[in-house]
């Protein structure tokens, strides 16, 4: 099984009834995009760039950053960079962007609200992803977007460092929705994104009210809860709708979250072969009752159970 998919890392993943599943890598560093493409990932589905930001004194210019990802996309062969914005808070200090001490950091000046609260930075990111966007096939997004006027505000900045450097032809814009409020309001954002991405970590930490990491409240994806809210995402984004938190590469997962809907699996990149391999053993005209039997169940792990007996 191990040998079979190595062999098929590199095909196009299409479940047996066949809807094509995009397979992206979750990318942290210039080896993971390598790593991403010798285990045959479609594209990055979501580049932390937190990585060109963290333990440094001064921030990287955006020649820096260009240099940087242009790098990755050049190590993934030319396929698509997700480019997240820089996803910090208060839990993650940048010695060069000071933040006031904060109770709840993962309440607070966290995401897209840490970027518009420091627009200098902001906007030489924007800049250096408007112009590798020029160059090679990029989305942009934005992480923790709760808000409509958030979106607007990111878009506007967007807008100025396209007016610098031309425009991208290829450029696509979307959220990460982590946040309840913006899953419940998907629709909301449809005017302003090409395409959103489940931030399911963060996700299922906000509907959950258990804090990520924390084994003292262990939350897990496959909660009824989440999924739901992972379903009323697909039924209302009207567009494109990508998972990129671990639960995407949770093989008890994939038959749900495709069934619910979701079209782009983003994952660690030595889990992309198991993962298109899970695309090719799933039947979404099964799957689909699948799904609506698990959004009726208990919690997380009568989920998990089902999932798992279905597939045997
Ligand atoms: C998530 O929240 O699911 C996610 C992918 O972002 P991060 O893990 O970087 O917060
Ligand atoms: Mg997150």
């Amino acid at each position: 099984r191990a040998r079979a998919a190595g062999s098929r890392a590199h095909q196009p993943a299409v479940t047996a009834d066949g809807v094509r599943i995009e397979v992206a890598a979750n990318i942290g560093s210039l080896a993971d995009a390598t790593a991403a493409a010798e285990h045959g990932a479609d594209l990055a589905g979501l580049v932390r760039t937190e990585f060109l930001f963290l333990d440094r004194a001064a921030a990287p210019g955006a020649d820096e950053q260009f240099a940087t990802y242009r790098q990755l996309a050049a190590a993934l062969g030319g396929r698509r960079i997700t480019l997240r914005t820089l996803d910090v808070g208060g839990d993650k200090p940048l010695r060069y962007a000071p933040a006031p001490h904060e109770q709840n950091p993962f309440l607070g000046v966290r995401g897209i609200r840490h970027s518009l609260a420091h627009p200098a930075l902001f906007a030489e990111q924007l800049l250096a992803i408007a112009r590798v966007a020029r160059e090679t096939p990029v989305s942009v997004m934005f992480p923790m977007v709760s808000t409509v006027a958030e979106i607007v505000a990111a878009r506007r900045m967007l807008d100025d460092a396209l007016a610098r450097t031309g425009p991208a032809a290829g450029l696509r814009v979307g959220i990460m929705v982590e946040v309840p409020a913006a899953a419940l309001r998907a629709a909301a954002f449809t005017p302003y994104v090409d395409f959103v991405s489940v931030g399911t970590n963060d996700l299922t930490q906000y509907t959950l009210a258990a804090e990520r990491g924390n084994a003292a409240v262990p939350a897990d994806g496959l909660d009824p809860a989440v999924l739901r809210l992972v379903g009323g995402i697909c039924r209302r984004a009207g567009v494109p709708v990508a998972v990129c938190g671990e639960l995407a590469g949770d093989e008890a997962a994939v038959p749900l979250l495709t069934a619910l809907g979701v079209r782009e699996l983003s994952v660690a990149p030595p889990a992309v072969p198991l993962v298109k391999e899970a695309v090719r053993a799933t039947r979404l005209d099964l799957a689909g009752p699948l799904a609506e039997r698990a959004l009726e169940l208990a919690d997380a792990a009568d989920v998990r159970r089902l999932s798992v007996q279905s597939g045997r």
